[in-house]
């Protein structure tokens, strides 16, 4: 029944959403949300208009950490937090937490988003930028690189969101690895135990913005000697459940719904044989068309920020107004890389890739 009323959606349905975030989401979270913002599980009260220490958000809470333990398959070393601030508050939450003043951090540069995180990480101790593609516009992700034992972890961005790579294997290192994973978390199979902590704006991926998801291994804590404030401690969070404050109540409820949604596909490794799919069908057509061109290394290629160009550069605005006219929304690329990036989350349907790809084909035969 309810699952028939999924696609009663109040809006024009034809949207092809390519946006890089916030972005998609699946229609059965969209509906079931707007029937909780009216009414929670028929308590006569919004989810907005519920504390957040009741028994019923307390629930949601609880489920969409154990989702995210399940679908990620974490070992019990790791904890799940839900905290306020993005992705880019954990830029300095985790220096603050990780590595003491004196100490050093390595970090790799794949781009604007990994810049941000050393700068912040400088503010706490040193940072060994141990590889960049800075000079190349980031068009790769370094492949000779060398670690420093004593580094206290090492950082990386796993999906370049902006540039458009991606990170295909975890870099082979005794030291603990941090990653940002805020554009490809749970888009695919991973060994997510190999990391020591795990960050991602959920708002891409994984939810609604308002929420960052923060995986972190217990024993990697308190070994730093500063005084740490305690709303950015992450034993103060571990320690009430993720409630230390008013949580983002919504966000979460989306992202626990999100992540509901996601188990209902068969998990991560279903979403990641539709993901190949879709990345596939893009960047063969990017390939084979003679109008259209990727810009990134060919091995490094983003299966979910696929960004490429147009051959003649006077030609952009008209595809994108022809990609408009089509109900294809999103694709301008990054004011940084230029060109054009269709962002290929989780919740768009493969349908969407199909009808980018005829977009495409037709645009290019109409000026050739
Ligand atoms: C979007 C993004 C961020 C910033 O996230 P906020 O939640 O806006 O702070 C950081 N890192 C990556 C890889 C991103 O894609």
């Amino acid at each position: 029944m309810e699952q028939e009323n999924v696609y009663n959606l109040d809006r024009n349905m034809k949207v092809h959403n390519f946006n890089a975030g916030p972005s998609v989401l699946p229609n059965e979270v969209l509906y079931k949300a707007s029937k909780a913002l009216i009414d929670f599980e028929g308590s006569g009260m919004s989810i907005l208009e519920i504390g957040h220490r009741t028994e019923p958000f307390m629930a949601v809470m609880e489920e969409a950490r154990n989702l995210t333990r399940e679908l990620m398959q974490l070992d019990d070393d790791f904890e799940v937090l839900f905290l306020q601030g993005g992705a880019t508050m954990q830029f300095m939450q985790v220096p603050m937490n990780l590595l003491d003043s004196g100490e050093t951090a390595s970090y790799i540069d794949t781009g604007v988003w990994s810049n941000k995180a050393i700068k912040e990480a400088k503010l706490f101790g040193f940072v060994d930028v141990s590889a960049s593609s800075k000079e190349a516009n980031y068009n790769h992700i370094p492949k000779q690189y060398t670690i420093a034992t004593q580094s206290k972890y090492l950082h990386i961005t796993t999906n370049n969101t902006i540039y458009g790579t991606q990170w295909n294997s975890i870099p082979e290192t005794e030291v603990p690895i941090v990653a940002d994973m805020s554009s490809d978390i749970l888009s695919r199979e991973m060994d997510f135990n190999r990391f020591a902590l795990i960050y991602a704006g959920v708002q891409k991926n994984m939810g609604a913005a308002g929420a960052t998801m923060v995986a972190v291994r217990k024993s990697m804590l308190g070994k730093v000697s500063r005084q740490i404030p305690s709303i950015l401690n992450y034993k103060n969070h571990i320690e009430n459940g993720s409630m230390l404050n008013t949580p983002p109540v919504f966000a979460v409820y989306i992202t626990m719904l999100t992540l509901r949604w996601l188990k209902g596909q068969g998990g991560v490794a279903a979403i990641e044989q539709i993901n190949n799919k879709k990345a596939a069908l893009l960047y063969d057509e990017i390939d084979h068309n003679p109008l259209f061109r990727g810009n990134v290394a060919k091995e490094d290629r983003s299966k979910m920020n696929v960004t490429f160009t147009i051959d003649k550069p006077e030609l952009e605005e008209e595809f994108l107004k022809f990609c408009k006219k089509e109900d294809i929304v999103g694709i301008k690329g990054h004011r940084l890389s230029g060109g054009f990036r269709a962002s290929l989350y989780n919740a768009l349907p493969l349908e969407s890739v199909e009808v980018m790809v005829e977009a495409m084909k037709f645009f290019s035969l109409k000026k050739a």
